[in-house]
């Protein structure tokens, strides 16, 4: 299949595009509606120049959002959409082309994504109306992490709440944690080894990765176990909550919301949930933005540490999403806290390497350090042309 593809991934608020050849190198169509059913709706991108245009869509909705999306591809039809689906539950191991089956189980999977699945259902359903002849894929972050073996996804809770009420650890971010280990065993001599990933952006997770298989990840039931986020707090103590609401009468809204919108670096530093204004800020002696920036590398170290636990050997670190990519002192950090590993970087290499450039930035010794920037429209891409290539 040489025509190219097209990936949604449909927000409540918003969708992002991006329009993928087979031809991994040549440019993509790319951008993004937001700000949907309200007046100042509008759509921005860059065409096949690589220029930018901005265009209101003054109270457009999905799927006037997804027309005038069609309308800049510049005629070059797409064979097929792959959405990007954030839940696929224990249903789905890989994509699956959409039917009304699939739809359906989507949909038995939205309780435990009451905030994405949803608005994921809502992008396919308008995209199936519009474009009926097009196959269209659902592409899980779920689906990569199916492979954890029990003991990594099990819960140390009553079993009834696994088996009637599928309460157990499922983890997100899996097409990117999927691209870059996959990508680290395409261009290091050490091969498909035990690589342990460390995607470091707005949402951040870790996992380790044998074999191209997924054996632990840092995200659980929801996206907000882990470590510590832009404005999501990870790992708290489960008791938490019974003394929020007991001692401050918290409701589980208020518990809800604080954890997912008002901690990680943002709460911490009252400042900001951007690593960038954080690292500035640390700089010119903020205490709150020391801290913030000190927690995270830590978690996400001790995240590390307690991850390699999975893996037969390990073969090296991998760095990506927005922080990991481009911050130098959060790699230098996380880096410098797993000395017993036999990790070490080379300070110089590591402190040029951002802004999208895959470099490998360990001192030579001990296991790799690579930073290697994610590509998950690609991935979702690459997945949606496999679905229907071995379906055929
Ligand atoms: P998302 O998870 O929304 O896709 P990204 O992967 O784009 O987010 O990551 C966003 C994060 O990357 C922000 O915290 C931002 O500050 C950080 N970031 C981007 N560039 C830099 C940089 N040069 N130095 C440090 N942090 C950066």
């Amino acid at each position: 299949m040489n025509a190219p593809v097209l990936v949604i991934n449909c927000g409540s608020s918003s969708i992002k595009y991006a329009l993928i050849d087979s031809d991994p190198k040549a440019p993509r169509l790319a951008g993004l509606a937001e700000r949907l059913d309200s007046s100042d709706a509008r759509l921005q991108g860059s065409n096949s120049r690589g220029e930018s245009f901005q265009q209101p869509l003054s109270g457009a909705d999905h799927a006037q959002a997804l027309q005038a999306i069609f309308a800049r591809l510049e005629e070059r039809s797409p064979a097929a959409i792959g959405h990007r689906v954030v839940h696929g539950g224990e249903h789905f191991t890989q994509a699956a082309l959409i039917d009304k089956n699939v739809i359906d189980t989507i949909e038995t999977t939205a309780t435990l994504a009451p905030l994405h699945n949803p608005a994921n259902l809502a992008g396919i359903a308008a995209t199936r109306a519009l474009f009926p002849d097009l196959p269209q894929v659902a592409v899980f972050d779920t689906a990569f992490h199916q492979t954890l073996p029990p003991q990594a996804y099990r819960y140390a809770l009553p079993e009834a709440l696994y088996t009637q009420h599928g309460i157990r650890r499922y983890g997100f971010h899996g097409t990117s944690h999927a691209f870059v280990s996959q990508r680290a065993g395409d261009i290091s001599e050490r091969g498909a080894g035990g690589w342990l990933v460390a995607h470091l952006g707005n949402g951040c997770s870790t996992s380790a990765v044998w074999q191209n298989q997924s054996l632990d990840t840092s995200m659980g039931l929801t996206p907000l176990e882990g470590v510590a986020m832009g404005t999501r707090s990870g790992d708290v103590d489960p008791g938490l909550h019974a003394h929020l609401h007991r001692q401050l009468g918290w409701s589980l809204d208020d518990i809800d919301r604080v954890l997912n919108k008002q901690s990680g670096l943002y709460g911490l530093s009252g400042l900001t949930n951007d690593m960038r204004e954080i690292e500035t800020a640390a700089d010119g002696e903020h205490a709150g933005a020391r801290l913030a920036f000190d927690v995270f590398c830590y978690r996400v170290a001790k995240s590390l540490a307690a991850l390699s636990c999975a893996l037969p050997t390990l073969d090296g670190v991998l760095f990506t999403g927005g922080i990991g990519e481009n911050s130098s002192q959060v790699r230098k950090r996380v880096i410098h806290l797993l000395p017993h590993f036999g990790l070490a970087l080379d300070n110089d290499r590591n402190a040029i390497t951002r802004g999208g450039r895959e470099d490998r930035i360990d001192a030579g010794s001990g296991p790799e350090v690579w930073v290697i920037p994610t590509d998950e429209e690609g991935r979702i891409a690459a997945e949606t042309r496999h679905c229907l290539e071995t379906r055929a």
